[in-house]
């Protein structure tokens, strides 16, 4: 048994949805589970939607939930080329329900609002998909994800009731994949006890992929991206970059750990707790080879793996009667970011002073730097980049800086850090 998952890239339009049905189509009659997340940029439509409901400018919310409605039946049109197909009609039925949720007066919190409305996006591709590849002669069945995977009522960040979901899993999915042999699902939503719709966090599809390949103990996931696979670096940032083809876990989660985007960072580790390989495989070329993510250690292969991260703020936090940042003081400081919700990318101690280096977030940092002021004084530095280098090469680090201010440095015997101006 194994499990794919497709992401919106894969998704965009009629040329893409066939071409994922070419990629599904050999392993017709096997036992697979298909995750989908949804078409292009559908995502960031439905946030928009949920946006505009929640300032209550209902219009603008109904506009842009009318262009979703109008490209998805478009696609699911052309692709399926019967106006009456049921499929399209249940699309209908989840546009009328999501239209008239817009009709009605928001009283709780947004992040419910924006799990029910956002939500659609995968519901929609799921169903597309399904019945496209069943048009197709490729059996298989759709599976309403959040009949299964059960969360709790953390809205945009759910977390998962692993022991409820592992059993619904083998209950529920297991039986249907011997029955059905190809299971057609969504990515990135779940649901409460309660029944009400929860989201696991922007880019959660990977994650929901990881969680049947776990909880189902597959052989493997395969990520189609349009990607040819790893690289040491974001090809989008850096020029003659290095494909991997094999990698371990534990470099992967450092990756993403220091800010690459190469994979969602929850991915891994239902992966590597049963030692359930990775494939990383690009879907507009199949026959390249792509990554496996495994056990193992290859780390001496290597190049170095390079992450930079833009759009970074350095503050450095002085106490007012210059006495010593001590223990408490620094508690006091990790306090704030945490009450704030800040992650902090790398930090640096003094004598007198503490450094660290965060996401530019431009309301959050307001408010980060009017209570640091109560107690400390706040220096900070805008518009800089945190270089990240693993594996690095001591003689290469220079071409790294070369020309560029330095702000501050760090380096172990795998990992340096530079923050850059
Ligand atoms: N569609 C969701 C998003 O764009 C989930 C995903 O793509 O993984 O965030
Ligand atoms: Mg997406």
């Amino acid at each position: 048994m194994k499990v794919f998952k497709f992401g919106g890239a894969s998704l965009t339009g009629i040329d893409q949805i066939r071409n994922v049905a070419g990629i599904i189509r050999p392993f017709s009659g096997t036992e697979l589970v298909v995750v989908v997340s949804a078409i292009g940029q559908t995502t960031n439509e439905l946030e928009k939607v949920a946006i505009h409901y929640y300032r209550r400018q209902r219009e603008t919310a109904a506009r842009l939930l009318q262009n979703i409605k109008q490209s998805h039946l478009e696609i699911a049109e052309a692709l399926l080329r019967d106006p009456e197909h049921a499929a399209i009609e249940c699309m209908r039925r989840f546009f009328t329900e999501a239209e008239w949720r817009l009709g009605e007066k928001p009283y709780l919190p947004f992040d419910y609002y924006y799990d029910q409305l956002v939500s659609l996006g995968e519901l929609l591709s799921s169903i597309i998909v399904s019945a496209y590849l069943k048009d197709e002669g490729i059996g298989n069945e759709w599976l309403d994800v959040r009949s299964v995977l059960r969360t709790d009522a953390t809205y945009r960040d759910a977390q998962v009731d692993w022991p409820y979901s592992s059993q619904q899993m083998t209950e529920k999915v297991l039986p249907l994949l011997r029955q059905h042999g190809l299971l057609l699902t969504q990515g990135f939503i779940g649901s409460t006890a309660e029944g009400h719709t929860t989201t696991l966090g922007r880019e959660g599809s990977d994650y929901t992929a990881a969680l049947f390949t776990n909880m189902l103990n597959a052989e493997s996931l395969t990520i189609w991206k349009d990607v040819e696979g790893l690289k040491n670096a974001d090809p989008k940032l850096f020029a003659d970059t290095i494909s991997i083809r094999e990698i371990n876990y534990r470099e992967v989660i450092e990756m993403a750990y220091y800010g690459a985007r190469v994979i969602h960072p929850k991915t891994i580790k239902p992966l590597q707790n049963k030692k359930i390989p990775l494939y990383v495989k690009c879907f507009l070329d199949p026959e390249l080879p792509g990554t496996v993510i495994h056990e193992g250690d290859h780390s001496r292969q290597l190049p170095p793996l390079i992450v930079l991260k833009q759009k970074q703020v350095l503050l450095t936090i002085t106490s007012r009667d210059f006495s010593f940042i001590t223990e408490d003081k620094i508690s006091d400081i990790y306090d704030i970011f945490h009450g704030l919700n800040i992650h902090i990318n790398l930090t640096q101690n003094g004598a007198i002073s503490f450094s660290c280096c965060i996401e530019h977030d431009g309301e959050k940092i307001e408010r980060l730097i009017k209570t640091l002021h109560r107690d400390f004084s706040v220096n900070y530095h805008e518009g800089l980049e945190l270089l990240t280098i693993r594996h690095y090469q001591p003689e290469l680090l220079e071409s790294f800086t070369a020309g560029r201010t330095l702000l501050l440095e760090q380096r172990a015997p795998q990992t340096v850090q530079f923050v850059l101006k």
